[in-house]
């Protein structure tokens, strides 16, 4: 059964043609800022809607992923594989899934993403 997420004006619709199996939340640089809880997809699996120039996306360091946020409410809601970098991972923030009940229902997962860049049980605590 497909799964629906938006962004929080709605400018940004996303439909997955699943629920993911977990959603995973990463403390590195940039995860551990935006807060999001990924879900992992292939390009396949994931149908983004939003009309040209409503999203904007920031890519850095070795340039292997681009952040698509909405230009209108600012909430960060995928990200892609960047240009030239060969994968065909799409990741969904499940904070905007559009059914709350089943985005607390996922089993979470953790990645530490800033220090020894392997799954943990916890996310550490400075
Ligand atoms: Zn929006």
């Amino acid at each position: 059964m497909s799964v629906k997420a938006n962004c929080h004006c709605g400018a940004v619709q996303i439909e997955m043609s699943h629920a993911p199996d977990a959603l995973l939340e990463c403390n590195c640089s940039t995860c551990g800022r935006y807060g999001a809880k990924w879900g992992y997809f292939t390009t396949d699996e994931v149908t983004v809607t939003a009309a040209d120039g409503a999203t904007s996306f920031y890519v850095w360091g070795d340039r292997t992923t681009n952040f698509h946020h909405c230009n209108t409410c600012g909430c960060l809601t995928h990200y892609t594989a960047a240009d030239g970098a060969e994968s065909d991972r799409v990741a969904v923030n499940g904070r905007m899934m559009t059914d709350r009940k089943l985005m607390d229902s996922l089993p979470m997962k953790y990645f530490d993403g800033r220090d020894s860049w392997s799954m943990v049980d916890k996310l550490p605590v400075d």
